[in-house]
């Protein structure tokens, strides 16, 4: 194994290889997730992550270059599984070349409101950002990790202990949770502690969002997301997992819990197939626990969690040369997690510890000179991550759908330090002047000037049904979530099905449709909602319907039907 990503191409026969088992699978999985929190407890950001894996080898100049277009036999795998990610359409471009272009396609949500655009559209104010500054800052770049996989697998520890050796929490500290720990009979629980006590101190600050912990390395800045692996935060899961670039499924190696989590109806398996379904393209399998009595570092143990988790992580869609990375790991005592696991320790392992890899994954394809896209996540002060494009100190912003123009006066970074500059990929919080906080709300989203978000009451998608009792009708209402918005949608239409095996449209709209099948419908929501088609910006553009806490479907916006 090497530090870098493999960098074969996935090759198209391999997905759709693939396809078949993730379409049974999900089928299968999808319907025993217990998605049972009631819709209104949790707001998943189902937006897609566009950034084209730097692990999926795309010479930068390939970014811009037309993509093969998609037909609509696209399948269940194609929606769910970003083998070969989109890539924008038209390509991005930077502020400054979309104001030499008239009338950019995305800027245009109806005749009226961009007439408004051209006329308040004030100058944005990129003079800020500086090449060496974007240098500096993209030298070091952010990635967000989500932390999967079953209950008591050793998250919280790993968590904690990364906190520990990359030097965000102290020794003095450390030693003080263990102390504590000690007195309350969970000596072994310390390490996860540091990560929960950051959790709650960040909890009690209005404006950040709760269960995320940092911490850098020389090489990147790292946001812990957090997903509790019991059953009833699959929901929350959902948001956390949605906002990630890569995410770790951690493993227990330990005798009986691997078994437990992965072979009996564990998380784990959900987990897995969940985050792909939310578009995360890479998987870092850490086997943990090695250091278990019962485990010992047995090269045997080790494989034989390699070995059976691999044909099922086929089946949910990953390939295996390109998107995944087992390593043995022990979150406890930390070894392989920075530094590589001693030889006396382990012999027969030379590959990357976690962080060496992570720190290691080619830079992440953000679209940092398209234009901005913040889908907000709460607050007057709003908090969200910069989809893409940048936001500066000081540059004039379009909230959407509400169109009004207002200036950033500040800009903090996850770690609340202010800083002048945020880039696609980051979890910022702005300071806005010129708008009230009742004027703005969760799933607005804050955007260029010059090309902002498409607003619409009506669009049409390719959807994936995965679960409903009954068949669904033109007229059945769910709630949509796309990106940090959520909002109640009815299908209006159904307009084609799609056939399973060729993909074809059918002339015909069906009469209804039902669970596995895939269809093209036209949806409705009760109020306007910020979107892009997949094509343009996946992550805006990828959404799930879901109805009596269930996910009902997944789909993608292939068409925005302008409001009159
Ligand atoms: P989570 O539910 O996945 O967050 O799991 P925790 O981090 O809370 O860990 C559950 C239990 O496993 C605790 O008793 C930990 O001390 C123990 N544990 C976690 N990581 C390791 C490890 O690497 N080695 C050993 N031996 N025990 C571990």
């Amino acid at each position: 194994m090497s530090t870098q990503a493999n960098n074969d191409v996935t090759t198209r026969d391999t997905w759709e290889e693939a396809e078949e088992a993730a379409e049974t699978t999900l089928a299968q999985q999808t319907s025993k997730l217990s998605l049972n929190a009631n819709a209104a407890e949790f707001r998943p950001n189902v937006y897609a992550k566009e950034f084209i894996p730097s692990w999926l080898p795309q010479p930068a100049q390939t970014l811009s270059e037309p993509v093969v277009e998609k037909s609509e036999s696209e399948t269940l795998a194609d929606i769910l599984v970003e083998g070969t990610p989109p890539l924008p359409k038209p390509a991005p471009v930077t502020e400054n070349e979309t104001e030499k272009k008239t009338a950019p396609s995305s800027t245009i949500a109806t005749a009226s409101t961009s007439t408004q655009i051209t006329e308040s559209a004030p100058e944005e104010q990129d003079e800020h950002v500086d090449a060496e500054l974007l240098k500096e800052l993209y030298g070091k770049e952010h990635l967000n990790v989500v932390f999967i996989g079953h209950v008591d697998a050793g998250k919280s520890t790993m968590g904690g202990n990364l906190l520990y050796i990359t030097g965000m929490v102290d020794q003095r500290t450390m030693e003080k949770y263990e102390r504590e720990a000690k007195e309350q009979g969970r000596e072994s629980w310390y390490l996860s502690w540091a990560l929960d006590t950051n959790k709650e101190e960040r909890a009690k600050g209005k404006t950040v969002e709760c269960g995320r912990a940092y911490f850098e390395t020389d090489k990147r800045r790292y946001t812990i997301l957090d997903a509790p692996g019991h059953k009833n935060y699959v929901p929350s899961m959902i948001g956390g997992a949605s906002q990630a670039d890569v995410a770790v499924l951690v493993i227990s190696a330990r005798k009986g819990e691997f078994e437990t989590g992965f072979e009996r109806g564990g998380q784990t398996r959900e987990h897995a197939l969940l985050v792909r379904t939310l578009g995360v393209n890479r998987l870092i399998v850490v086997v943990n626990k090695m250091d278990d009595p019962t485990v010992c570092w047995s090269k045997a143990r080790y494989d034989e969690c390699v070995t059976k988790l691999t044909p099922f992580l086929k089946g949910s869609g990953y390939n295996p040369a390109t998107d995944l990375q087992f390593m043995p790991v022990s979150g406890y005592t930390g070894a392989n997690l920075k530094d590589r696991v001693s030889e006396e320790v382990c012999s027969w392992y030379s590959g990357p510890s976690l962080l060496e890899y992570l720190d290691n994954l080619q830079a992440l394809d953000r679209k940092v000179d398209a234009a901005l896209m913040m889908p907000i996540d709460m607050g007057t002060v709003v908090v969200g991550k910069i989809e893409s494009g940048k936001v500066s100190k000081g540059q004039t912003v379009l909230i959407m759908p509400n169109r009004r123009a207002v200036e950033v006066s500040l800009v903090y970074n996850e770690l609340e330090e202010e800083i002048k500059v945020g880039l696609c990929g980051d979890n910022v919080r702005l300071r806005l002047r010129g708008i009230e906080e009742e004027d703005i709300s969760t799933g607005f989203v804050v955007c260029s000037t010059l090309a902002p978000v498409k607003t619409t009451t009506a669009f049409e998608a390719q959807l994936a049904i995965l679960e409903h009792k009954n068949i669904l009708c033109a007229g059945y209402s769910a709630v949509l979530h796309v990106h940090a918005c959520v909002e109640e949608v009815s299908i209006s239409a159904l307009l084609h099905s799609l056939d399973r095996k060729t993909g074809r449209r059918s002339k015909r709209p069906p009469q209804f449709v039902k669970k596995g099948q895939k269809v093209i419908a036209r949806l409705e929501s009760s109020a306007p909602i910020c979107v892009e088609s997949y094509e343009d910006y996946p992550q805006l553009g990828r959404f799930t319907l879901r109805d009596e806490g269930k996910t009902i479907a997944i789909g993608k916006i292939t068409k925005i039907i302008e409001s009159e």
